[in-house]
């Protein structure tokens, strides 16, 4: 079908000027029932079209204004270079308009490369998955339980989600962090947050831009944002540039350990000005070396006095031994230093995957000999060939 023909559906698809004007009507309907609003800003597409989307519509006085209004950026830690560049900017210019910028990271010892390299939990999965509360969600959720100590009254927080397309006829919120080109974080904030403990009744959610279709949030980045002053052009090159719609990666952590590709580094790095950054292409394959069984405890399925252990997963995989730790802190150290030999030779934006501090945190829980609870060290490495320990408790002999 030629692309140009009319077509019966032609008169449902929203323009972008209609999509702002739906978007100022749900802030002006649902903004002033709270005196404070929060956006949770990750520097993602998404996020980044809403926080600038927002400012617009309250500089123009389209939407009133609250009585305050601030920025929480999601910082993991792992943010992919681009993309953290062009927050950094934003947040400048958030700043210089007197706007309160606040950081949202996880502690120390909770940070994604802290945690599996120092106290050696293996790497994200999908069935196990424990990245997204703890360096995204929980972060976010104590800076807003800190506002929220400070404040009286609710807060509506804002969020980039966004179900596109189908916002029409689906009205539910996905979860996941992998649809459609999601932000990881983004659904989980809408959904996690206003019942977390400390928040559960003072904070309400709200996706101004959850119908926007994802060429809408092209061209506002790509056109609009920039027109208005915001440096958002940035964001669209990171994403593909000129097809950024077509290829319309997923963006979360540089080397997401769940996802099956990183289309957003492998887009990223086909821009020359990007191009020093294709080291941490080495990330992936060493978040799944790290999960092999010789670089893992696993638990025998028989307690210290040889009694079968309890539980149904008798002889689970567990925690990095020491050695995969080191291994893993040098592979990383490497990638790092690579990239930012070749930065500073081009004037470019260094990589900070491991700053002097968490690596000596990292060395600091390794030479401690730190394990996850329920583990002591003592267990045999996963390779170990072991008799095996049924979920019922029946042995069978290891045939030799
Ligand atoms: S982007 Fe990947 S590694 Fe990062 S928090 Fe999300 S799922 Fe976890």
């Amino acid at each position: 079908m030629n692309r140009a023909q009319s077509t019966l559906w032609d008169d449902m698809r929203t323009t972008l000027s209609d999509a702002i004007d739906l978007t100022a009507q749900s802030l002006c309907a649902y903004g002033p029932q709270h005196e404070h609003w929060a956006i949770a800003y990750s520097g993602g597409k998404d996020s980044s079209a809403t926080l600038t989307v927002i400012m617009h519509l309250i500089e123009t006085g389209r939407v009133p204004a609250p009585k305050s209004l601030t920025v929480v950026y999601a910082d993991t830690r792992m943010e992919l270079i681009p993309l953290a560049h062009a927050a950094q900017q934003i947040m400048a210019h958030l700043r210089a308009r007197g706007i309160d910028v606040r950081i949202a990271v996880a502690p120390m010892d909770l940070r994604l490369l802290v945690y599996m390299l120092g106290r050696g939990v293996p790497p994200p999965s999908n069935s196990f998955r424990w990245c997204t509360r703890q360096i995204k969600v929980e972060p976010m959720q104590e800076v807003l339980a800190n506002m929220l100590f400070s404040t009286p009254g609710t807060i509506l927080m804002l969020t980039g989600v966004r179900v596109g397309e189908s916002a029409q006829r689906d009205a539910r919120i996905a979860l996941s962090c992998g649809k459609d080109g999601a932000e990881c974080g983004q659904g989980w904030y809408q959904e996690v947050l206003p019942e977390a403990p400390g928040i559960r009744g003072r904070i309400a959610t709200l996706a101004p831009i959850l119908h926007w279709r994802v060429c809408q949030v092209w061209d506002w980045l790509m056109f609009e944002a920039p027109a208005l002053g915001w440096p958002t052009t940035d964001i669209a090159v990171a994403y593909g540039g000129d097809e950024a719609a077509e290829i319309n990666a997923r963006t979360g952590c540089t080397g997401c350990a769940l996802a099956s590709r990183d289309v957003a580094l492998e887009t990223v790095i086909r821009s020359l000005l990007w191009a020093y950054l294709t080291p941490l292409m080495g990330l992936k394959p060493l978040y799944r070396e790290l999960r092999l069984p010789k670089w893992r405890l696993r638990k025998t399925g028989l307690d210290a006095d040889g009694a079968v252990a309890t539980g149904k997963n008798k002889q689970r995989m567990g925690p990095l031994t020491l050695d995969a730790r080191r291994m893993g802190l040098e592979r990383v150290l490497g990638i790092q230093n690579e990239c930012n030999e070749a930065a500073t030779r081009l004037g470019r934006p260094l990589v900070d995957l491991i700053n002097p501090e968490e690596e000596s945190r990292i060395r600091e829980l390794i030479a401690a000999e730190t394990w996850p609870q329920g583990w002591d060290g003592d267990e045999p490495t996963g390779d170990v060939p072991l008799d095996t320990v049924y979920a019922d408790g029946l042995i069978q002999k290891l045939l030799v």
